[in-house]
């Protein structure tokens, strides 16, 4: 399984950097699903399934799954994982699950922004803390900076890749793996649906130097797992309780090939033969990865159970394919633009498309980063700095297709501030209280003649983004809560309401 393949590079230099004390036990970086943590799963047994199949066949069809995605962020806002990337795993997971007839689809917009250090950093000791955020009507996937127990400098930093929670029954993948190439959300997300590693009862890698080419033990020395034999006569109690998915003694660990023959034999004397292309497993470079027909059983049981009912399965997403060209029509590739905080990016749509992501980064300085969500064809941006080299990427994707691939253009921004006038469709915009006192929430009130999709920012007199939200504009009059009382530390702020028709701003205090 490439769970782990990505990182191999990192893993060794982190091995590297703690030297000796890891030198005996060198280990690339791997799912943090225990055994301890696979024992609380809910176990299906063969009969069961196949009754409760035969009663229920539309709960084995075509199954939509909701998912929210949490981008965690530091407590200052820092490190948060962009879209591009989450939509692009997300991509690579429809993929995997998508020849069993199962789609998961972005619950509401599905991203939730949190910041939060001990989160962002320390995942794997943080379950209280985590619970609290969690959407609880879809599948809730957090993505974190590290999914160890500790974060900084300890020495298991940057070894576990994700985790699934059984107890707080939420997803924790850390961000380096929201890439295509990487399988660790399908991995976790069949955790979710109560599968276990096809390895489970073992920890370490059967020793072969130690024991010998034959199995000297019954259950597994570091758990006491029953080992799971060739013959399949305990393929219902042992390993990941599944009988079309062959023994594993994890010793894909620590190879790098997707390779299953290491001449081990098992304790009765069979020669283990693993299979190496599970995506449960932990094999390294395969060219695809997949699920036996009993892991898929288990998985539509688990999502069938009432334990799953929280799980809306009336939706209909969109998994419409996004075909067409797309063009970014303005700014010009390389155009200079003579204003910086008033560029207008718009793009020719792509046909089938219900909403467009919009990346726009800063080439030299990575942390002066944008995203947007829109379903115009057009933005007007504010937020950038004069005088910048920019990329912009403007990617279509619908709630359950997110496969098309981003567009780019490069463009900069000229010296000159754009004086900004409130635009025709907005009037009697006010904000209040203003000043406020700090723990009164701040309300825009206004009229538009239009609606759509918005955002609402705050920022400091630095242009630093203090809050950003999504706000959903309507015909006539209407309130908008800001923020919250408390939020916003006492200061002079920016409000800006940035839509596709314009925007608005106001300077606003908070005392
Ligand atoms: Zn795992």
């Amino acid at each position: 399984m490439n769970i782990k393949s990505k990182i191999s590079l990192l893993a060794l230099v982190a091995a590297a950097t703690i030297g000796s004390v890891k030198a005996q036990h060198q280990h690339n970086a791997n799912c943090g699903v225990t055994y301890e943590m696979e024992q609380q799963l809910p176990v299906y047994s063969e009969k069961d399934v196949q009754l409760f199949k035969e009663a229920n066949p539309e709960r084995f069809a075509a199954i939509n799954i909701p998912v929210t995605f949490h981008t965690v962020a530091n407590s200052q806002g820092e490190g948060r994982q962009n879209r591009l990337g989450i939509l692009n795993s997300l991509c690579r997971m429809n993929r995997d699950y998508a020849p069993h007839g199962i789609a998961f689809y972005l619950k509401d917009g599905g991203f939730n922004e949190i910041d939060n250090s001990n989160i962002f950093s320390m995942a794997g000791s943080n379950g209280t803390l985590i619970q609290n955020f969690k959407d609880g009507a879809a599948v809730d996937i957090f993505i974190t900076e590290n999914a160890n127990t500790n974060g900084g400098d300890s020495p298991d930093s940057g070894t576990v890749l994700g985790f699934y929670s059984p107890g707080g029954d939420y997803i924790i993948i850390r961000k380096k793996e929201m890439a295509d190439s990487s399988a660790t959300m399908s991995h976790e997300v069949g955790h979710y649906f109560s599968l276990r590693h096809p390895h489970s009862g073992w920890s370490e890698p059967y020793d072969i130097e130690t024991y010998g080419s034959t199995v000297p033990f019954t259950t597994v020395p570091e758990t006491g797992a029953e080992i799971e034999l060739m013959d399949g006569s305990n393929c219902e109690t042992a390993g990941d309780r599944l009988c079309d998915t062959p023994p594993d003694y994890l010793l894909g660990f620590t190879s790098q090939a997707c390779f299953s023959n290491f001449g081990v034999f098992d304790p009765n004397g069979d020669a283990l033969e693993s299979q190496a292309n599970l995506s449960m497993g932990y094999f390294n470079n395969c060219p695809t990865y997949v699920f036996s027909p009993q892991q898929i059983d288990r998985l539509k049981m688990n999502i069938a159970s009432p334990a799953r009912n929280f799980l809306d399965n009336t939706h209909i997403p969109n998994e419409t394919e996004i075909t067409g060209e797309l063009s970014i029509t303005s700014p010009g590739n390389q155009e200079t633009i003579e204003n910086y905080n008033g560029v207008e990016i718009s793009w020719e749509g792509v046909q089938d498309a219900d909403q467009y992501l919009v990346e726009i980064t800063n080439f030299s300085d990575p942390a002066d980063f944008y995203e947007y969500t829109t379903s115009n064809e057009a933005l007007y941006v504010t937020d950038l700095e004069p005088s910048k080299a920019y990329f912009v990427n403007v990617k279509p994707y619908n709630d359950a297709y997110t496969c098309y691939p981003e567009v780019g253009s490069i463009f900069l921004t000229g010296n000159n501030a754009t004086a900004v006038e409130d635009p025709s469709f907005v009037s009697d915009f006010v904000v209040f209280p203003n000043p406020s006192n700090g723990s009164q929430d701040i309300i825009v009130d206004m009229t538009s003649e239009w609606n759509g999709n918005a955002t609402i920012s705050i920022t400091d007199l630095a242009g630093k983004v203090i809050k950003r939200q999504s706000v959903q504009i309507s015909n006539g009059k209407q309130e908008i809560v800001a923020s919250q009382g408390g939020e916003i530390q006492s200061g002079v702020y920016f409000l800006q309401l940035l839509t596709a028709k314009g925007n608005v701003t106001r300077k606003i205090v908070i005392n």
